[in-house]
């Protein structure tokens, strides 16, 4: 946020940048052209003299019979004090080529209300538009504030521990490798693994989930939670630029530059807009008089109101504030959205898609069974060889299979030599271990090698083992499928995906079982990563379904980019599933899915809402000036079809911030 600093250096209120007008990306949408340099208390003070002016203007004007002069200097005063910004601000944009904006339009309205004697609504007209202006900024401001210290987490200091000494210092120094002090309460702003102590760490603003977790020596923390009892020594493993704090803030930071179509649209709207209502606002003027003979000043006077209701700052103002708030919401639940594009996107999905191992499944495989070709009986020397090469192989591998193996039987291939680890997307690893050449995957990879090998009848995935020459033998590994997964699959059906898939390089039989306990329509098994990226094409190109696509990262990130919409799960640090995503999922929960759906189709439903709105209530009042049903009290009416809208439409994006979980029938 720091870079963006602009020309004139204004401070705005409704977010914390500075700026100097409308279009650079501040993302509130908000013209800071004036109001944007008042404090509360001047502010207050301004209003209040424009009040005084413009009320003793009035007395003096209806209930004395006072020169005519003194009314109309109380007016002008009035005036001068609360419009001179806008009319100022009017003028600047006519100099800088930003013709067309709301300034213009009041300024307009103002001045031609003066010049038709009607100066108790010129003043009302600039007096409720700043008024209206201000809350508008308060309430965005205080939103978007709010929204930013949610996720903002910046961090004061770190104590660690440097030569035996606690020192305190920026977390910006400390490096990998060096050990910090957590104490209770405090936020951990270092990714890294616990060397001492044990606690109960509240990770609520990673994944939305309140429920804290007990860790101990040898767990993993991420900078973001907090310590909530116990004392904690913590060895960092990543420096801070690289922590999952400062990984989130930036994908945060950058939200703002990927707009919705929605407010691309609105940003081309208000470009045409504009001088159209101006346009029709002068014919309003001119037509009647001139080619009826109807009296000048009624006209003039009922155009200047159409032209009033007609400024749009309720639709540039409440549709940015709406996705915002959104993005807002759904990040407090731990679902990060990268663009307010995406949200819209996220609503509109009609397929879903999943990769299988560590979406729909868990990830954590057990040990099922362990064969060797050399020998068939159990808990011999060769089995434990066995599980030690193939421990060794996936030393280094991400996937999850490789973990689960290497959380199980790891500690038997400490001793070993591992060099040249290598890794074969979508059918395993092959490594040289203690000078030998190993492959550890699937049949796929045992063809490759071209060695002759038994394939195992049992359930689970099977990761068979050979060298250069020949095989060795296999082990099953069997995983289950997550406890949300069949009801988040339900709710997203509910919730109008029509298709939902599943893709994985694994077994049928297995793709088949986990399908089916998850709900899911179809599945295609044994797919190698280019042909999981096929399939989504594929599936593209049908019946105009728009497809989510959610993997964990591991092997899918093509595919995850390929899709409409690419959901990364159980992402927390992983870091080509967070580049490759739209959205991405802290913590490894499916259910997050219906909830960000949810979370989207609300902030559209409001969108739209806020548009079909105002632009209804100031057509019918802009028609209603036109044909003048409203009579003298024409301006009012349109300084509420300006300002009030804008006040509601402004209240109605905000409730985008607030998440409910729909209950389950
Ligand atoms: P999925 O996520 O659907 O399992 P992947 O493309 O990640 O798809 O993997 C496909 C298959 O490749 C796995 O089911 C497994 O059989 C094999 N495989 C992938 N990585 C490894 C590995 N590190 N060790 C052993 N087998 C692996
Ligand atoms: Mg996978």
């Amino acid at each position: 946020m720091k870079e963006k600093k602009h020309k004139h250096g204004e401070e705005c209120h409704c977010c914390e940048y500075n700026h100097h007008n409308h279009d650079d990306g501040c993302g509130c949408g908000h013209n800071h052209s004036h109001g944007a340099e008042i404090n509360k208390k001047d502010f207050i003070f301004k209003i209040a003299c424009g009040i005084v002016f413009l009320v003793l203007g009035y007395v003096l004007s209806e209930f004395t019979e006072i020169n005519e002069k003194i009314p109309l200097i109380c007016f002008g005063i009035s005036y001068l004090i609360v419009g001179f910004n806008i009319v100022k601000e009017a003028v600047e944009g006519i100099i800088h080529g930003n013709i067309f904006n709301e300034n213009l339009l009041m300024g307009i309205a103002s001045i031609g209300a003066f010049a038709i004697g009607e100066y108790t609504e010129g003043c009302a007209v600039v007096l409720l538009y700043t008024i209206g202006e201000f809350l508008q900024d308060m309430a965005v401001g205080k939103s978007r504030r709010s929204i930013s210290e949610m996720i903002d987490s910046k961090p004061q200091s770190v104590t660690v521990i440097r030569n035996g000494k606690n020192t305190e210092v920026d977390p910006e120094t400390v490096e990998a490798g060096e050990e910090f002090i957590v104490e209770p309460g405090q936020k951990i702003y270092l990714d890294g693994i616990i060397v001492n102590g044990n606690a109960e760490v509240d990770m609520s603003a990673l994944t939305g989930e309140s429920i804290p977790v007990s860790m101990s020596k040898g767990d993993e923390v991420l900078s973001g939670s907090v310590n909530l009892d116990g004392m904690l020594i913590v060895k960092a493993t990543k420096p801070y630029n690289q922590s999952t704090t400062a990984k989130i803030l930036e994908m945060i930071e950058n939200t703002d530059s990927k707009k919705s179509s929605a407010e691309k649209f609105i940003s081309r709207f208000a470009k045409i807009y504009t001088p159209a209502v101006c346009f029709i606002a002068l014919l309003i003027i001119v037509i009647p008089p001139i080619f009826f003979k109807q009296s000048w000043s009624e006209w003039a006077y009922r155009g200047l109101s159409a032209l009033v209701v007609s400024c749009p700052c309720a639709i540039v103002i409440s549709i940015p504030l709406g996705f915002f708030a959104g993005l807002g919401a759904s990040s407090k639940q731990g679902i990060l959205i990268k663009g307010s594009n995406f949200l819209e996107m996220l609503a509109r999905c009609n397929t879903a898609v999943f990769d299988k191992t560590g979406t729909i499944t868990s990830g954590k495989f057990e040990y099922v069974n362990c064969e060797c070709v050399h020998c068939h009986c159990e808990n011999t020397s060769e089995h434990r060889e066995l599980l030690a090469i193939i421990a060794a192989c996936e030393r280094y591998s991400t996937h999850p299979i490789a973990k689960s193996i290497c959380l199980a039987f790891g500690h038997y291939a400490d001793a070993l030599k591992v060099e040249d680890a290598k890794n074969y997307a979508g059918m395993g690893v092959s490594a040289v271990v203690n000078g030998k050449t190993y492959f550890a995957g699937n049949e796929k990879l045992m063809a490759e090698v071209g060695v002759d090998f038994k394939e195992t009848l049992l359930v689970g995935t099977a990761i068979y083992l050979c060298s250069e020459e020949e095989f060795l033998g296999d082990i099953v590994f069997a995983d289950v499928i997550k406890t949300d997964s069949k009801e988040a699959v339900a709710d997203l059906k509910r919730m109008g995906f029509s298709k939902t898939v599943m893709l994985t390089g694994d077994k049928e039989n297995i793709a088949k079982d986990i399908s089916e306990k998850a709900g899911i329509d179809a599945y295609y098994a044994r797919l190698m990563p280019v042909e999981k990226v096929e399939k989504i094409r594929e599936l593209k190109k049908k019946d105009n379904a728009i497809v989510l696509y959610t993997g964990d990262g591991i092997n899918d990130a093509p595919v995850i980019a390929e899709a409409d919409l690419g959901v990364a799960m159980g992402a927390i640090g992983a870091d080509a599933a967070i580049e490759a995503a739209d959205v991405v999922i802290m913590g490894d929960s499916l259910s997050k899915i219906p909830v960000g759906r949810q979370i989207a189709k609300k902030t559209m439903r409001i969108v739209k809402e806020n548009i079909v709105f105002s632009i209804f209530v100031k057509v019918l009042i802009i028609i209603g000036c036109a044909v003048g049903i409203f009579d003298e009290n024409a301006m009012w009416l349109a300084v509420f079809g300006d300002v009030g809208v804008c006040l509601i439409a402004v209240a109605n994006s905000l409730r985008a911030l607030h998440y409910r979980a729909k209950k389950r029938k």
